[in-house]
């Protein structure tokens, strides 16, 4: 494989090189040639990312079906439409996000023209999970071609379907030079991992982005981290209780709880615990019926080792309803747990499946502090009469570093270059900075 892929000049480096060593290479030499750069050749291939998208729905459709048991309805709303809408966001604005911005002159620029103008950083790394496995590395992707980026794409191992389906179709479609696809699990990211980047982007756990964060390091390559983290709901006793729980139950529910902005776990005052769990059993028969097994819009979990540590939660633990599992399936019910204290095995960790545990607490003032004493979670979840609106999406400490999504993932993928044109004219006005400072020179 070395030999094939090596360039006429370098044969015999190229023999020693490691797969993933020749596909970043290639991508390096891609950018250099300044090929990625022009607006014409961005808004191509986006277009020809819709068209992929437009082309493959079914076998996509199909294969995260058989990744997660996503439903065609599910893959279509949550991983092919919200990256069709980025792209066109990204098709309509890139040459706006790309023009020089002005910036407020001071007294030292005065008679200087001074600009922001965004430059591509080079070779982007896009590491991505396995819970959307198309979508979360396509919007990445999004962002990395407008801004003028070369990208190497490392979707998960785990969703197997899925990403070797992108391997074997994106290829066809937008430049495979300079956008590649590397199919693996650990051993080749971190081969990837010790290539030079100029920007990685991890999507994924906690621990994993610890171990992204080191390797990058290594080359002071900056790094985006969506990560995790155990979002917490608090359901205020005066608000529409039964609109809450709806709006949790789709929330912690859709893929089988396995969003990293899924409601990890809900903190109310004891006097509603009854009614909250009452209300989210509704709301699971609404969505699944009575037996969520055979429900169309109910997922599975991603293998049996995601299974068992799910099963694994609810030791010690009461459940209220659903607890039911087939492990030849990879199915567990929805499941609601009561009475959960912040000591219990399942409020250690990220849950990332489909427990919901209820823990009561004497009011906000206490949701806030139990909510503070551990890592800062992705997101908190408010009910109560207040409004809420959201920008751009990323976590911050444990739950990551840096966000994306439309504008925000061009200014993330571009180095916002500080530039300075200053006339030859106008030399008296400079004469004060030139030594010697003297009293008379500087007015004194
Ligand atoms: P993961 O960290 O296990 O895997 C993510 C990627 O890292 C995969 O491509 C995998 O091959 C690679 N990887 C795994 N172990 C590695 C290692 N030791 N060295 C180098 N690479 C390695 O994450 P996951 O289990 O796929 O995803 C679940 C986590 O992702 C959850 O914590 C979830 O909250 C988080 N997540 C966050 C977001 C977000 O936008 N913030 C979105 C989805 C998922």
């Amino acid at each position: 494989i070395g030999l094939l892929l090596c360039t006429d000049t370098q044969p015999f480096l190229a023999w020693k090189m490691s797969r993933e060593q020749l596909v970043v290479q290639r991508a390096r030499q891609s950018f250099q040639t300044g090929k990625t750069k022009p607006l014409e050749y961005r808004i191509l291939q986006l277009k020809r990312l819709q068209v992929f998208l437009r082309e493959r729905r079914k076998e996509l459709a199909d294969s995260l079906k058989k990744d997660l048991n996503k439903s065609e309805c599910g893959a279509e709303l949550f991983e092919i439409v919200v990256v069709e809408a980025e792209i066109k966001l990204a098709i309509e604005s890139v040459a706006e996000w790309s023009a020089p911005r002005p910036v407020h002159k001071s007294l030292v620029t005065i008679s200087d023209e001074v600009y922001v103008k965004p430059e591509p950083l080079g070779v982007v790394l896009i590491i991505g999970p396995w819970n959307y496995p198309l979508a979360l590395v396509l919007l990445p992707l999004v962002g990395a071609i407008a801004a003028g980026n070369a990208a190497v794409m490392k979707p998960s191992d785990l969703s197997t379907n899925t990403s070797n389906l992108l391997k074997e179709l994106l290829h066809h479609y937008i430049d495979e030079d300079a956008y590649p696809v590397v199919t693996g699990g650990v051993p080749e990211t971190q081969e990837l991992l010790k290539q030079r980047f100029d920007h990685v982007f991890y999507t994924g756990s906690t621990t994993v982005g610890k171990i992204v964060m080191e390797a990058a390091a290594q080359h002071l390559t900056p790094v985006t981290l969506e990560l995790g983290g155990k979002s917490p709901c608090y359901i205020d006793k005066n608000c529409d209780i039964a609109i809450a729980c709806r709006r949790i139950t789709w929330g912690k529910f859709i893929n089988c709880g396995q969003t990293c902005i899924a409601p990890d776990y809900i903190l109310c005052e004891p006097s509603i615990q009854n009614r909250v769990l009452e209300e989210i059993k509704k709301s699971v028969k609404e969505f699944y019926t009575d037996n969520p097994k055979t429900s169309e819009d109910y997922g599975c979990i991603i293998n049996h080792r995601q299974f068992r540590r799910i099963m694994g939660l609810m030791e010690g633990t009461t459940i209220a309803f659903g607890g039911d599992a087939d492990e030849s399936r990879c199915y567990i019910a929805p499941t609601v747990l009561k009475n959960v204290t912040g000591e219990s095995k399942i409020m250690k960790e990220e849950i990332f499946g489909p427990l919901l545990p209820i823990l009561t607490v004497s009011g906000v003032d206490e949701a806030i502090q139990f909510i503070n004493r551990g890592e800062k979670p992705l997101v908190v979840y408010v009910f109560s009469h207040d409004n809420k609106s959201s920008l751009p999406f990323g976590g911050v400490g444990h739950s990551g570093m840096g966000h994306y999504r439309g504008r925000h993932s061009f200014d993330q993928l571009s180095h916002l270059r500080s530039c300075l044109i200053k006339q030859l004219s106008m030399e008296a006005l400079n004469g004060v900075r030139y030594p010697p400072h003297t009293a008379k020179k500087l007015g004194w």
